[in-house]
């Protein structure tokens, strides 16, 4: 494992769930971190606990003018961004295509595509200018399976891998790693709005099937490491049992 002690962490999505996770386990291996979202509360109280080394920015992704400022941010308070979570993302409203609301569509198109673009152009320059910086994107099984009243979802998850893929040609001769993370079905507020919804075979798992957070976590920060180059520009798939013995999850 390469050693992520004072480097910066940019984590999106990081009020609860996966980034919630993240910024805990990052910040467990002496990395500063930035926790970006729209709950201000939950952001504040997760930087508290864990101390100087977090910094908590409300940020709504689908807002290029936010994020940049979020980044920028994090650049004052730490000098610079290494590593860019891309995290946040939404799934509701779940809904058939014939019957979806165009505007709730779009939304989740803001968010989970728009989204990811926009944290990759705010850190790009500065990674850039280090020569140095890896961008990890949170993508699904959905970017390469259709699943039922999910259009919304599986369309901007297939997206953001076609972004991973343009960062890593046009960036990784600068020092940009980018690499995706598809992590399974992971027990946080998303797999309770989808067993709400009762829609698609994803609603009828049992909580026990999905893995924890942490796990996710802890496979981010093994992506910082030089161990994981053999994916840029590509997807690491969680559900791999490989993955899982090379991160030391089994
Ligand atoms: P979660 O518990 O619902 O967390 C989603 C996070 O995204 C929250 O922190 C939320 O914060 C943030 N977010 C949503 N919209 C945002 C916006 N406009 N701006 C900034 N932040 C926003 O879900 P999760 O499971 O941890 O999801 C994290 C990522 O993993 C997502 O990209 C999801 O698609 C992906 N994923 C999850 C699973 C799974 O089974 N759970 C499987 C595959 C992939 P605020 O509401 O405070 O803004």
């Amino acid at each position: 494992m390469n050693d992520i002690s004072g480097k910066t962490v940019f984590i999106t999505g990081a009020s609860r769930g996966i980034g919630e996770s993240a910024a805990r386990a990052f910040a467990g291996a002496d990395a500063n971190v930035v926790l970006a979202a729209r709950s201000s509360e939950a952001i504040q109280a997760i930087a508290a606990d864990i101390g100087n080394q977090a910094l908590a920015v409300v940020c709504d992704v689908a807002d290029y003018d936010q994020v940049a400022r979020a980044v920028a941010a994090a650049t004052d308070a730490f000098g610079g961004v290494d590593v860019l979570i891309n995290n946040a993302g939404a799934v509701e409203p779940i809904s058939h295509m014939a019957t979806s609301d165009p505007n709730a569509w779009g939304k989740i198109i803001d968010i989970n595509l728009k989204g990811v673009y926009h944290g990759m152009r705010a850190v790009m320059p500065g990674m850039k200018e280090a020569g140095s910086g890896s961008i990890l994107t949170i993508s699904s099984g959905a970017a390469h399976h259709p699943l039922e009243a999910w259009s919304h979802y599986c369309a901007s998850k297939a997206a953001v891998n076609m972004l991973t893929k343009c960062v890593d040609q046009e960036a990784r001769d600068m020092g940009i790693r980018a690499i995706g993370l598809s992590p399974g079905t992971v027990a946080t507020q998303m797999q309770k709005e989808i067993k709400a919804s009762g829609i698609n075979p994803v609603s009828k798992l049992d909580w026990t099937d999905h893995i924890s957070p942490e796990w996710v976590a802890r496979c981010l920060l093994w992506m910082c490491s030089d161990a994981a180059d053999r994916w840029l520009g590509g997807e690491i798939s969680l559900r791999d049992e490989e993955i899982r013995r090379q991160v030391g999850l089994i």
